[in-house]
């Protein structure tokens, strides 16, 4: 298996790196944002738990997260690997990714930090609410949300720094330049792998 963990604030085109990336190496997409906005869309138990705490902007608890990511994993043992988009965002939900891929006899190989500072992310947003009306760009739930990553989400990446599975790409540059950066962190991945 390939597990790798994605990691950019909102608007550093996580999305579209993930995108590339699932394809080229096979990979199942897990998105914990995805996955609560399905339980939210679809009105289930969970989806109402969380309605409001994501409406805020602000982060559902690890326990719910936690439980909610296990599951979708085990839903598919027979993948060629993982993307974790948007998971781990606190150093619980970290350790307990480590012990999830360790009860499948895998680990999680590479950490990508798709590196775009604050200010960038903000003014890309601004320019983008200048063409499209996208409904979760709601100045003040978006602005919750950069603000949740650079305030919070950061704190994760030393986690995994320390344990040298970090590596970081530039997210300034042309789609397919920092897509064959993200490739050639991920083929160092696969080389590693014990
Ligand atoms: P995202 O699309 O990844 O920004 O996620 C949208 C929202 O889902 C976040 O603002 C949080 O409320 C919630 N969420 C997604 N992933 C996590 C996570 N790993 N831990 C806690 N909350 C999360």
């Amino acid at each position: 298996m390939l597990n790798i963990i994605i990691f950019g604030p909102p608007g550093a085109g996580k999305g579209t790196q993930s995108e590339l990336l699932i394809e080229k190496y096979n990979l199942k997409h897990i998105s914990t944002g995805d996955l609560f906005r399905w339980h939210t869309r679809n009105g289930t138990e969970l989806g109402k738990r969380v309605k409001e705490i994501m409406n805020s902007g602000n982060l559902v608890s690890d326990d719910i997260t936690i439980a909610m990511l296990k599951e979708e994993v085990e839903k598919n043992p027979d993948v060629n690997g993982f993307l974790f988009d948007g998971f781990p965002r606190t150093v619980a939900q970290a350790e307990a990714l480590d012990k999830l891929m360790e009860s499948m006899n895998t680990s999680v190989h590479g950490v990508i930090e798709l590196k775009v500072s604050e200010e960038e992310v903000r003014k890309r947003i601004a320019k983008r609410k200048s063409i499209e009306n996208r409904a979760d760009d709601e100045e003040e739930k978006l602005n919750q949300r950069i603000s949740e990553y650079f305030g919070k989400t950061v704190h994760v990446l030393p986690y995994y720094r320390d344990q040298n599975r970090l590596k970081t790409v530039n997210g300034i540059g042309s789609i397919e330049g920092i897509f064959e950066e993200i490739s050639q962190v991920a083929d160092g991945f696969e080389v590693a792998k014990p």
